[in-house]
């Protein structure tokens, strides 16, 4: 049987609208034999996955979308085939939850100084036992009519510059992927394309990632055109990365964004399934 591999999703466990079970069924249902479940800075999610993923015949790879801090910007780290069960990991995603609590509390803060009122009782509710993201917020301030979409609640208030962001400090670039190595997983960089860097610094991200023991890189995600396929892969022959494709799927209500939808991989690069194990 040909394999679809889809290695990069969300569930309740972060900002995803699915549970965990209901995730995994639904890559059941889209054709995906190999699924590896991401949520930013948790592995929550992770244990009832593979609970759904042995009774519906799916390979559950253990994986996390960790966030760094690199020259003062956000980096988003997957790790792939990681052990939950690894103490500095586990101690972590510990210390995260409080990291995003508190950043909430103060994104809450910045939105009362715009005269919206309830968001922090609201995203802790929404985010029940998960992480707290942006995505909680901007889904709130879509809600109370603040805006229309999420896009224009980060547009407006949540984006790096905006009046309700604030900046958090997320653990270095290194220290996620040592956090990611240590315990056998591989460290893959997350929708390179997204940062917008410019060539020389991309360079020098791809240089600083090689050498803190990166090997992959997302060469196909979810909402990707064939020129940015190109230049991605580009990315992973010159620097001599594993391609990695994943959805980054979050909501079925993103008709754009569906698990395991996905573009083949180019030819010409090493897929990173084949480095777990
Ligand atoms: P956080 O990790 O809490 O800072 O939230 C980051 C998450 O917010 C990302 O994983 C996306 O799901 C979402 N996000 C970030 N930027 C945007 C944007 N411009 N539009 C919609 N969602 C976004
Ligand atoms: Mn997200
Ligand atoms: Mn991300
Ligand atoms: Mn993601």
């Amino acid at each position: 049987m040909r394999q679809l591999y889809d290695l990069h999703c969300h569930s309740t466990a972060s900002d995803g609208a699915l549970s965990p079970t209901e995730l995994v069924n639904r890559a059941h249902q889209q054709g995906v034999t190999d699924l590896a479940l991401t949520d930013h800075d948790t592995t929550a999610g992770l244990a009832e996955a593979e609970d759904c993923a042995i009774d519906a015949g799916i390979r559950l790879i253990a994986g996390i979308e960790l966030s760094t801090n690199w020259h003062d910007d956000c980096f988003h780290i997957i790790g792939l085939g990681i052990d939950p069960a690894y103490l500095p990991l586990a101690e972590a995603t510990h210390n995260l939850q409080r990291t995003r609590l508190e950043r909430a509390e103060k994104v809450s803060h910045k939105l009362e100084k715009k005269n919206i009122h309830g968001a922090f009782e609201a995203v802790v509710k929404a985010a029940r036992d998960g992480m707290i993201t942006r995505t909680h917020f901007a889904d709130f301030l879509v809600a109370q009519n603040h805006v229309s979409t999420r896009q224009e609640a980060f547009d407006r208030y949540l984006a790096k510059g905006k009046p309700a962001y604030v900046p958090t400090p997320w653990a270095d670039l290194e220290q996620g992927i040592n956090w990611i190595t240590e315990c056998g997983g591989v460290a893959v960089l997350a929708h390179p394309l997204r940062y917008k860097l410019a060539a020389n610094w991309m360079k020098r991200l791809l240089t600083a990632f090689k050498e803190a023991g990166g090997q992959g890189i997302e060469v196909v995600t979810g909402r990707i055109g064939p020129d940015e396929i190109d230049l991605a892969a580009d990315y992973a022959r010159r620097f001599d990365l594993a391609g990695s494709t994943g959805s980054d799927f979050h909501s079925p209500d993103n008709e754009w964004v569906e698990l395991g939808k996905l573009a083949p991989l180019p030819v010409n690069i090493k897929p990173v399934w084949e480095l777990l194990h």
